[in-house]
């Protein structure tokens, strides 16, 4: 009897076992692979296009690693643009059909006369001029990699594998300085280096990643370009260009987390992935097998199972996967331990960032990655003394728990973990300086929550913005007002908004040749019901951090064209002024923008022409295809653009020659220096005599005194804004002053 029960217990145990193994295998695999909703909204035609075509014909090359490879294993295509295409087809609907081909020529023709609808660029080949392009749909960091000596004269020749394509030509335009040679070894295949004789061989990291897979123990000197190399899908000229348009959108809708992921699955060497999903598949298939063996023994090793995976388990949750040390689960049962019999400020916890870690795996591929991590992670082991705790936090984020130390001794340990040089000289490229940041905080109050002193520690790293230098910063309790005021800024900024507590000011702009007022730039201010008026050095970065300044953005232009409309009532007969308006960076984002902006310059009846649009210096220096289209678009549709702040980015008037620009609104700064040096007087001329022979206008901006004034018209500026004229004031003042007693000249 007793048997009996025990058998029929371990059968419903079984039972039980396999039902909920497939119950967490379907709650896991939803975990792993949430589905996004980023779905397309189509027009019917395209529509109507995506129902009739049931395939489109897309060329597959065999040995294109990682992008696109015949996979023996699995007997499948494989590669980051399988599952690009895959991703395009979930987004739209299209189907899409392998057309085995590796012969680039026969490619090319296949695509020309419409036997394939679409392809994919393998190797730098020049198929601009045949085909038309999507929208880019990934970018890869390129580079100069020495594969010979320099020549005895001391010039440097590049390999290229063809030097017609855009790229070649970007390339050349901005690397003048080597001597460039065209390599058909390049253009077939980029691990035969014997043949080559040139100095570099210019390449994109993808390929440099396979290229020293081949043999790692060279160690190549690599110069960085600023060119990233794109990534695009090529569509025979016969093709409708509905699909064009379908495959932009579907484009537009990948996820960057998505993008990451197929990156990472084909970066990686040995993606293994011990997920609880792995851990309980395994033992399904184990303890299937033995039920249809045998009961007994299966009872056995169910239990033998069970302590295994509770092991594995324990295992996962303590021990960090790929660096071996601590987990945060393990952290945070250790560190609390210790605290038990700790004095006030005995302890401290260090919170340590990898700067731009995301750069080194898209640059070298997540295998690399890996062994940067785990090289750092033994580097600083090294140097923890008995009762130090390390763990890892996820990604290139560690926490130290260790004895507090005083200024000098901080930095001695902060220099010695910084030092890591020699642990990864053989990972990564020579002189590839890792960039530390990290954030402390003293353990003052022992019987705080862990996660709240973490935060602190955490709040003290963040402090440092975009250093290049490793640097470390202690938590001061300003800090914590700064993040307590983000987040009632984050809080109440829609209501804020809602309220009508945002309104605009205008500051007037002079010409400088008759000192009449030409125009206004709009400022945002806040006037907060308790706060008082909060200036914009208070919030804007922050609502550029978390996307709410769009939304400000928009809400001034729809001012601006309230205002022209209101005035051209009062005064019909006057030119109106040009007002100019901000327009964050993240706008790019916005693929309506300039419709956006049109129809609501329509609304008002007011002319697009009367409106400028400044944007920042920074912005410009991305030149990113997608922010030069916009700009066409926005002139194209009749807004002037102003670059804001010229001088404090790096880029160069030649950059701009070439961009549709009116005016250059000269950085605040140079006037400042002006004052005591003469470089600032220096930099102004040359920037307005350069200004002027692009045909552009020049505005300077913070003028303050007679005597900069003076200077600026004697170096021929055409515009000045600034307190010596005028603060920003609000629309009434304003209105007063320059509308209705018509200071305006016409
Ligand atoms: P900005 O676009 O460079 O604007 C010029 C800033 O210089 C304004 O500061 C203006 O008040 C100030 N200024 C003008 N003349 C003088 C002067 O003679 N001396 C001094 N010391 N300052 C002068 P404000 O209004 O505080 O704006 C700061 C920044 O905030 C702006 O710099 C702009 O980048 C941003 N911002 C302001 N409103 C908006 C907006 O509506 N949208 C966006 N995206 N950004 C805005
Ligand atoms: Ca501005
Ligand atoms: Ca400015």
């Amino acid at each position: 009897m007793r048997k009996k029960i025990s058998v029929i217990h371990v059968v419903s145990i079984v039972v039980l076992g396999l039902v909920s193994c497939a119950c967490f295998s379907s709650v896991f695999a939803q975990a792993d692979s949430p589905v996004e909703d980023n779905s397309l909204v189509l027009t019917l035609e395209q529509e109507q296009y995506i129902e009739n075509n049931a395939g489109i014909d897309v060329i597959v090359h065999s040995d294109w690693q990682p992008m696109m490879y015949w996979d023996k294993g699995s007997q499948t295509y494989r590669g980051i643009n399988i599952d690009v295409m895959n991703e395009l087809s979930r987004i739209s609907g299209l189907n899409f059909n392998f057309i085995p081909l590796d012969n680039s020529k026969e490619c090319i023709q296949r695509l020309a006369n419409g036997e394939v609808d679409i392809m994919f660029e393998h190797s730098i080949n020049n198929l601009d001029a045949a085909t038309t392009t999507s929208e880019m749909y990934l970018e890869v960091p390129t580079m100069f990699v020495q594969v010979n000596e320099m020549c005895p004269n001391g010039k440097a020749t590049v390999a290229m594998p063809n030097l017609d394509s855009a790229l070649s030509k970007e390339v050349m335009k901005h690397y003048p300085q080597f001597e460039y040679v065209e390599s058909k070894t390049l253009q077939t295949d980029h691990n035969r280096l014997d043949k080559i004789t040139a100095t570099y061989i210019f390449i994109q990291a993808y390929d440099f990643n396979v290229l020293r897979s081949v043999d790692s123990t060279i160690d190549y000197n690599i110069i960085f370009t600023d060119i990233r190399f794109p990534f695009n899908i090529y569509l025979s000229p016969k093709v409708d260009p509905l699909l064009l348009s379908i495959l932009n959108q579907s484009i537009g809708q990948l996820s960057p987390k998505k993008m990451d992921a197929i990156v990472f699955e084909h970066t990686t060497n040995n993606a293994t992935n011990v997920s609880f999903l792995g851990i309980i598949k395994e033992n399904s298939i184990f303890i299937v097998g033995f039920v249809a063996t045998m009961f007994v023994v299966f009872a056995g090793v169910l239990w033998l199972s069970h302590r295994r995976t509770k092991h594995k388990l324990e295992t996962i949750a303590f021990v960090d996967d790929l660096t071996k040390i601590s987990t945060m689960a393990k952290f945070s049962i250790d560190t609390p331990q210790q605290l038990k019999t700790a004095e006030a400020s005995e302890y401290m916890l260090l919170h340590l960032d990898v700067n731009n870690f995301k750069y080194i795996n898209n640059s070298f591929g997540y295998a690399i990655g890996d062994r940067v991590l785990i090289a750092i992670t033994q580097h600083f082991t090294e140097h923890l003394n008995t009762g130090d705790i390390l763990a890892r936090n996820g990604g290139d984020n560690f926490i130290f728990f260790i004895k507090s130390l005083n200024g000098s001794q901080l930095k001695e340990w902060f220099d010695r973990i910084c030092d890591v040089n020699e642990h990864i000289n053989d990972i990564l490229p020579k002189r590839y300086d890792l960039v530390f940041s990290v954030g402390t905080y003293v353990i003052s109050d022992i019987s705080m929550e862990l996660s709240t002193m973490l935060d602190k520690a955490n709040i003290a790293r963040k402090s440092i913005k975009g250093s290049h230098f490793s640097c470390i910063a202690e938590y001061t309790q300003l800090m914590d007002r700064q993040v307590e005021w983000e987040k009632e800024v984050t809080l109440s900024m829609q209501l804020a908004l809602d309220n009508h507590e945002f309104e605009a000011y205008l500051q007037p702009k002079y010409n400088l040749n008759g000192e009449y007022i030409v125009g206004a730039e709009v400022l945002v201010r806040w006037n907060h019901p308790q706060k008082g008026t909060i200036p914009p050095s208070m919030f804007i970065s922050l609502f550029e951090q978390n996307g709410f300044i769009q939304k400000i953005d928009f809400f001034m232009f729809e001012q601006v064209c309230i205002y022209l409309n209101r005035w051209k009532a009062i005064n019909p007969n006057h030119d109106p002024l040009t007002i100019s308006v901000n327009l964050s960076r993240l706008h790019l984002n916005n693929t309506t923008l300039v419709e956006d902006l049109q129809s609501l310059a329509q609304k008002y009846g007011v002319s697009t022409k009367d409106i400028e649009v400044e944007l920042t210096e920074s912005l410009v220096f991305l030149n990113s295809e997608l922010l030069i289209s916009i700009m066409h678009r926005l002139k194209e549709v009749g807004f002037k653009i102003s670059i804001d702040d010229f001088g404090s980015g790096y880029s160069s008037l030649n950059l701009l020659k070439d961009l549709p620009i009116d005016i250059i609104k000269i950085d605040k700064v140079f006037l400042d220096e002006a004052a005591d040096t003469n470089r600032g007087q220096n930099i102004i001329s040359s920037v307005i005599e350069m200004t002027k022979k692009l045909d552009l206008i020049t505005v300077a901006e913070g003028v303050e005194t007679e005597q900069q004034k003076e200077m600026l018209r004697e170096m021929g500026c055409d515009i000045v804004q600034g307190y010596y004229y005028a603060k920003p004031m609000p629309v009434q003042e304003f209105e007063t002053r320059y509308i209705i007693d018509k200071e305006i000249i016409s």
